[in-house]
């Protein structure tokens, strides 16, 4: 029987240069598909304007580059992508299994960030409202009865959410007009063709939505493997937001050999002065997903990279 090629993908949002909280799923995502002799794709997700910074996505492939992660075929920018994602959301809406909504920011404050599916059936029109995949519908329509989602996540074992319980209805369309992450992440994974989805564990709440949609939509669901989360001094995961330090542009052989340290691949010492290639090449034939720990709470980054 023929093995399916492994494709694994990085999908960075242009909002900033790469940290080392980023590197990290780069560099698990690109291990884990070259192990294996797959394919590593690189596609910027770049459908956020106001989210956007200019320049962010030229910075994002030259630090792979310089860090020797080199992408197969070319890279996708999802902006590119829009009329395909509109197409899609027209075939959900053949499906009724979404609906407008014109709720104001304040009435969904109030709600804690799960939906009460208030607009359900509300008939309201295209006008200034957002779109929402109803979950009772989409239920019905994939002939399950049970909200539950459930998945093994490669690194952090079972996961389980209520989708009803913890996230509700949620939006597919921004009522600016703006398609959703969840629903342009399901479809780019699927029309590139990614078997294995390397990232990190901020995103595993997201899963149990895109295993929806994709049954929705009638495709496959991926292989999902979360890596625990960088941490600043004050306990908060490396984020833009949270002033988290550009990679510096000096010693990317070192900063690989760190990133492969703290995915607890035991990197040999020595290695450390390499060259990024001889660094990257001891990754690829060394790799083993099973040894990143499954913690939920993540570990510190290394000082001078937090
Ligand atoms: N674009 C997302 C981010 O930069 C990652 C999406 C994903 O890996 O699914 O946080």
């Amino acid at each position: 029987m023929s093995q399916t090629l492994s494709i694994g993908r990085f999908a960075p949002s242009p909002s900033g240069p790469l940290h080392f909280g980023s590197l990290l799923a780069a560099v698990a995502s690109f291990m884990q598909a070259k192990h294996q002799g797959g394919k590593w794709l690189v596609r910027i997700e770049d459908i956020d304007p106001p989210r956007e910074v200019a320049g962010a996505s030229d910075t994002i492939l030259q630090q792979l580059d310089r860090h020797g992660l080199h992408w197969d075929d070319s890279v996708i920018y999802q902006s590119t992508q829009i009329a395909r994602f509109f197409e899609l959301l027209e075939d959900l809406t053949a499906q009724q299994v979404i609906y407008h909504c014109d709720c104001t920011r304040q009435r969904l404050n109030l709600l804690n960030g799960i939906y009460d599916s208030k607009c359900h059936k509300l008939n309201h029109s295209k006008d200034n409202t957002s779109v929402r995949l109803s979950i009772k519908d989409s239920l019905k329509l994939i002939g399950s009865k049970n909200d539950n989602i459930n998945f093994c996540d490669r690194i952090m074992g079972n996961y389980f959410q209520s989708l009803t319980q913890e996230v509700g209805d949620f939006v597919l369309r921004r009522r600016d007009g703006l398609i959703s992450y969840q629903l342009a992440v399901v479809i780019d994974d699927h029309l590139q063709g990614i078997t294995e989805i390397i990232r990190g564990a901020d995103l595993i709440d997201s899963t149990p939505r895109q295993i929806l949609l994709q049954q929705c939509l009638g495709y496959k669901t991926p292989i999902y493997g979360h890596i625990p989360l960088a941490m600043n001094n004050l306990g908060q995961k490396l984020s833009k937001q949270h002033h988290a330090k550009q990679l510096p542009q000096k010693n990317e052989q070192q900063q690989v050999w760190l990133a492969l340290d703290w995915l607890k691949q035991n990197p040999p010492l020595e290695l450390r002065n390499s060259s990024v290639k001889e660094i990257i090449d001891w990754g690829i034939s060394h790799w083993e997903l099973s040894k990143i720990p499954d913690s939920k709470k993540g570990f510190d980054a290394p000082d001078h990279l937090k």
